[in-house]
């Protein structure tokens, strides 16, 4: 064994190291990610050379990651079985920020306040190590066969050793001597709940203290027909934490203009009908199989809360921190790809099974309710899946199943040839709406109303406004009488003019300031008069929650 050759680390590395050090992420845990990471980048580098027939040493050792823990000496240790490094590689890799425009990468960060957002364009992956760590040691052995083995060993303060060392084996082997402060990552039980957090799904097999801790398959990265039903509910269960069996499954991946991999689980049921308070976002994100974050914001809209699963993307940093996620754009795109399947297998499902969207859409519309008044963007689409009742006879399924709800797109195909308008009506259940004056008119036409019995589907059809170039408005509105006047049958007028205007006269003088006017009207068939309001029903029930006094 050699001498141990003295190295600067590079000026600028010198200055990321210390401002790691001061920890730049917002959970120190993650330096086992990177660790893991660069762990299972090696072994596939090395699995590479083996499947292009590069001979590599010691082909019989498996490809896998070894971690151990030891709590006497304080020491963490992360060991591979991949690529490995020479010391040029060591040198290169280790010494300095691994890519060429370091020096403005650091003068950014010098002049950007909001270093996290700096860093998660770049990357300090193997640094990070120095926030737990007050020595570093890295055993490696480059995999190209007649290789020496090395050790590169530092305290992060400015230097760093390279030797030539026995005994080491092909890949690398990182020991970290902890701080004071990080002992708790001596701990196993530590150190497997941070593994099963990021590096679940990791390809090789991570051994923790001899055993393996990575058990479930990568399901999204898996083509569709490898996997199971039951590995499905198995997945579903583990990354929802839930019991149930989804509705709906979701496996989809795109390589342009994004490379995404993603699967996602619509459950059976959710929990926020039972009051137990909103649901946090349900979908991870991955990076190459590395989580990067466990309940991630922005990746779909809030409104989609209840979906379940995992996206991962290729083109998102590792260590794109936390609070800079949501509004990166990268995630805005990858997002609006995302929101587009769903709602676009949502709108398949819907039409190949009605009556099992039906069950689902009693469990989950108010999610996609919400998603109309709140999601400008995918208004019009959210709105395909919506379903209500309505007078209409509804035939039953293929299968003979009844139903009770109704889409948009329907009533607007079973549309007399006069109608222009989408109507609905607001009431408490339905036995007030078929006998409603309101409904009179339209049902002796055999025109379909909507029935709303409550104040948010009545916001939320006003927040629909129009579908294609359908309005929909109440039966109630302006556009509900105009529609009824010009389409009225012939009738012979039993008073002339001058008397109906005398009686029009005496209503307005006995009701007094309560009416604006008072006028003869078509929609009244079984009931003398009839109140309208060319308002919406809504505006008023918005206008009465405002004032008290009304209420
Ligand atoms: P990144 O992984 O983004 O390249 P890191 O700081 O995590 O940045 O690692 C720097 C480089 O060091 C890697 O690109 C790789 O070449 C080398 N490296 C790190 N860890 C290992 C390892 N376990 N085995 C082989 N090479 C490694
Ligand atoms: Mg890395």
């Amino acid at each position: 064994v050699g001498i141990a050759d003295k190295h600067q680390f590079q000026a600028e590395t010198q200055k990321l190291l210390h401002i790691v050090a001061e920890s730049l992420y917002t959970e120190r845990e993650v330096f086992i990610r990177e660790l893991v990471s660069n762990a299972s980048d090696a072994i596939e580098k090395a699995r590479h050379m083996q499947l292009t027939n590069q001979q590599i040493m010691n082909d019989d050792v498996p490809f896998e990651i070894r971690i151990g823990t030891d709590e006497d000496k304080k020491t963490l240790i992360i060991q591979d079985t991949g690529v490995g490094m020479n010391k040029e590689e060591l040198i290169r890799n280790l010494g300095r920020i691994g890519y060429s425009g370091s020096g403005d990468f650091i003068k950014k960060l010098g002049e950007n306040p909001d270093k996290a957002s700096i860093i998660g364009q770049f990357g300090v992956g193997f640094y990070s190590c120095f926030m737990v760590g007050h020595t570093i040691k890295v055993y490696s052995k480059s995999a190209a066969p007649g290789s020496t083995g090395y050790l590169w060993e530092s305290d992060g303060s400015g230097s760093y050793t390279i030797s030539e060392a026995d005994g080491v084996s092909r890949g690398t082997k990182i020991v970290i001597h902890l701080k004071p402060n990080s002992y708790e990552y001596a701990k196993k039980a530590t150190v497997e709940t941070v593994i099963k957090k990021y590096s679940n799904f990791v390809g090789f097999p991570i051994v923790l203290n001899g055993t393996p801790v990575n058990t479930i398959r990568p399901l999204w990265t898996l083509s569709k027909s490898s996997i199971t039903e039951e590995e499905h509910k198995q997945f579903y269960q583990f990354i929802s934490k839930s019991y149930d069996t989804p509705t709906y499954r979701i496996h989809f991946s795109t390589d342009t203009p994004l490379s995404i991999r993603s699967l996602f689980y619509i459950p059976s049921q959710h929990v926020e009908k039972y009051g137990m308070g909103r649901m946090e976002p349900g979908v991870a994100l991955f990076s190459r199989k590395v989580m990067i974050q466990q309940k991630a914001k922005g990746l779909l809209p809030e409104w989609m809360r209840f979906v379940r699963g995992v996206v991962d993307s290729e083109d998102i940093p590792l260590n794109l921190s936390r609070e800079h996620l949501q509004d990166n754009g990268l995630i805005q795109r990858i997002s609006a790809v995302l929101v587009k399947r769903i709602l676009k297998h949502l709108q398949d499902e819907s039409k190949r099974d009605p009556s099992r969207f039906e069950t689902f859409m009693n469990e989950f519309g108010g999610f996609f309710k919400e998603g109309v008044i709140t999601d400008f963007k995918w208004k019009d689409e959210i709105s395909k899946l919506l379903r209500f009742e309505s007078t209409a006879e509804l035939p039953p399924t293929e299968d003979l199943k009844p139903r009770t709800t109704t889409t948009l797109e329907e009533y607007v195909s079973r549309m007399k040839p006069e109608q222009t308008h989408i109507y609905y009506i607001t009431v408490p259940s339905k036995s007030v709406a078929l006998t409603s004056p309101y409904y009179e008119p339209f049902k002796a036409k055999g025109i379909e109303v909507f029935m709303l019995y409550n104040t948010l589907d009545d916001f939320v059809f006003s927040n629909i406004g129009h579908f294609g170039d359908k309005k929909i408005v109440s039966v109630e509105s302006k556009e509900a009488e105009e529609f009824l006047a010009a389409n009225q049958e012939k009738q012979t007028d039993t008073l002339d003019q001058a008397e109906v205007s005398a009686f029009l006269q005496w209503v307005s003088d006995a009701v007094g300031n309560k009416i604006a006017m008072a006028k003869t009207t078509s929609r009244a068939i079984s009931q003398p008069a009839i109140v309208v309001d060319h308002e919406s029903a809504t505006f008023r029930r918005m206008m009465k929650m405002m004032d008290p006094s009304k209420q």
